[in-house]
């Protein structure tokens, strides 16, 4: 069994009251699991402690911003669904009032190796690029079920759950997130306005249609 005693400091982490824990799930890698058929993804889902979700990452170019990401598998976030490419995060599922409900070896790759400072700005001793580019093999096994069990493929299920965040913040349904959450969001705003303008504009649309009566 590894070692993993330095990625453990229950006193840190119960003093910071998971603060990471409360923005969002952290992400599984494909070495915490013993195999990832279609079948055994699915009783992941079914277990209601994991979603699909989407690493997104903008690149800027001379005139064009280009959108990409990888899917992949992360804790579940309270009230969100299995697959769940692009929210406002909320807390993870999995936090308790005694800190994470999985013991350290049981634990998401990327929850485990963030190592904890006494000043909460805790910093992971993995190359988060290098393990997010680990789903790459997995692609499309996780668009077959994100098609499968929505009925949409992974652009149309990007662009419902852009209209549905887009929704969300016009209503102020955001009891569940935590600022930070917030304050990362806004930092994307921009972005995530320009690739789903059109579902921005309908959200909108609606819930000023709402407020109305
Ligand atoms: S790892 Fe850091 S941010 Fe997370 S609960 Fe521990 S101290 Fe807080
Ligand atoms: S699985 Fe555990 S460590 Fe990871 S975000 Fe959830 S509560 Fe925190």
């Amino acid at each position: 069994m590894k070692n993993l005693d330095k990625y453990e400091n229950k006193s840190i982490c119960q003093e910071c009251g998971g603060l990471c824990c409360k923005i969002s799930g952290c992400a599984y890698t494909p070495s915490d699991f013993p195999e990832l058929s279609m079948e055994y993804i699915e009783s992941l889902l079914d277990s209601g402690r994991i979603s699909i979700v989407a690493d997104m990452s903008f690149q800027i170019q001379k005139f064009n911003i280009s959108l990409n990401f990888i899917l992949l598998l992360q804790a579940r976030n309270i009230n969100r669904g299995e697959i769940d490419l692009l929210s406002l995060t909320t807390p993870c599922s999995m936090l308790t009032d005694k800190g994470c409900a999985y013991n350290i070896e049981n634990r998401p790759n990327e929850g485990v190796h963030l190592i904890p400072e006494k000043n909460h700005e805790c910093i992971s001793d993995l190359d988060i690029d290098t393990e997010m580019s680990k789903w790459l093999p997995y692609q499309e096994i996780l668009a077959k079920i994100i098609e499968k069990r929505t009925g949409l493929t992974v652009m149309e299920k990007l662009r419902s759950d852009a209209y549905e965040m887009y929704y969300n913040l016009a209503i102020d349904n955001i009891k569940d997130v935590h600022p930070k959450a917030l304050e990362l969001f806004y930092d994307l705003q921009p972005y995530y306005d320009f690739f789903f303008a059109m579902e921005k504009e309908e959200a909108l649309k609606k819930a000023s249609q709402l407020k109305r009566g």
